[in-house]
């Protein structure tokens, strides 16, 4: 299997998660691609689910195998209780099981409330909220049928749901998006309180401003990245790649005893930034 002493992003997730099956909703774009491409450089067979895009899930797939590990692409729309079922039953059949879930698929649907329609509204919850929990629900059924392999990892499976600073920071023109993420993370801390005696994992990555499709006014003009780096005291828009790097180390057993917890991983987003110099 291929290390990645060379890249540039350095030794951080190399093998951390070898032998193990991941799944990653939403993986042929933005945080889930680079997050698809991460758990397989660190060892892990991936699969990269994708609901439209299939040329850019294969090459993603092609990405991943370059490391020498599995993968292959699964269409299926995470809001949807049959194609998920579906898509977590031939991972069981192709890889033997499954060990990381990936709830990352995710989409905003914005509008000032009074403009808001309930389609609208429900498209954001269904993928979003009921998404993730569809995908946990499948990949616990598959946690708690195999239970522990000490050899592959010490806890009987890992979900990893990705949420937002929106899960705690109010977010006006985006009622939908909003409580979709402020829901995920109750749904996150109740799996995470009942699922922890049968040694299952569940967390969640919050991210601040990622540079991807999803957010791409926010950041594609000069101004845009002025007025955002205001909320930014590292003083950058972060990448795809720093949210991986923090999936692949929750998914392992470094952080084992993390149980039901939220990593911001935001450049201080949600440190109130406004504040700094006042208040
Ligand atoms: P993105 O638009 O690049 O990726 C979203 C992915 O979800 C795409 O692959 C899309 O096809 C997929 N998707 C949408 N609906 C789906 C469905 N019904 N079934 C399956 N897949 C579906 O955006 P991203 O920024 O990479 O977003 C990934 C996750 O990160 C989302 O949950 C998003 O809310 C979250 N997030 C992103 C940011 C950011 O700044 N980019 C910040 C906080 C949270």
């Amino acid at each position: 299997m291929a290390g990645n002493a060379d890249d540039a992003r350095g030794p951080l997730s190399v093998q951390l998660v070898a032998g193990q099956k991941a799944l990653v909703t939403g993986g042929n774009s933005g945080i889930g691609r680079a997050t698809a491409i991460a758990l397989g450089r660190a060892g892990a067979d991936v699969v990269v689910n994708y609901v439209a895009g299939a040329d850019e899930a294969e090459q993603v797939v092609a990405e991943i195998r370059g490391f020498g590990v599995r993968s292959y692409a699964h269409r299926a729309d995470v809001s949807d209780e049959g194609q998920v079922v579906g898509m977590v039953a031939r991972m069981v059949e192709e890889f033997g099981t499954i060990d990381i879930m990936v709830a990352n698929a995710g989409l905003q649907r914005d509008a000032p409330t009074v403009e808001m329609t309930l389609a609208q509204w429900q498209k954001v919850i269904d993928v979003n909220l009921t998404g993730q929990f569809l995908c946990a629900r499948e990949a616990t059924k598959e946690f708690v049928r195999r239970g522990v392999v000490p050899e592959v990892s010490r806890s009987a499976g890992k979900i990893i749901c990705m949420s937002s600073v929106h899960q705690i920071v109010p977010w006006a023109g985006h009622v939908n998006y909003a409580s979709s993420k402020g829901g995920v993370g109750m749904m996150m801390e109740t799996l995470a309180q009942e699922l922890a005696p049968r040694k299952i994992r569940v967390n969640a990555i919050a991210p601040g401003a990622i540079r991807t499709p999803i957010n791409k006014d926010a950041w594609d003009t000069p101004e845009a990245e002025t007025a955002l780096l205001r909320l930014i005291p590292y003083g950058r828009v972060g990448d795809p790649e720093d949210i991986a790097d923090a999936v692949v180390a929750m998914a392992s057993d470094l952080l084992d005893y993390v149980v039901g917890a939220t990593l911001y991983v935001d450049g201080g987003m949600t440190l109130f930034p406004g504040f700094a110099t006042g208040g």
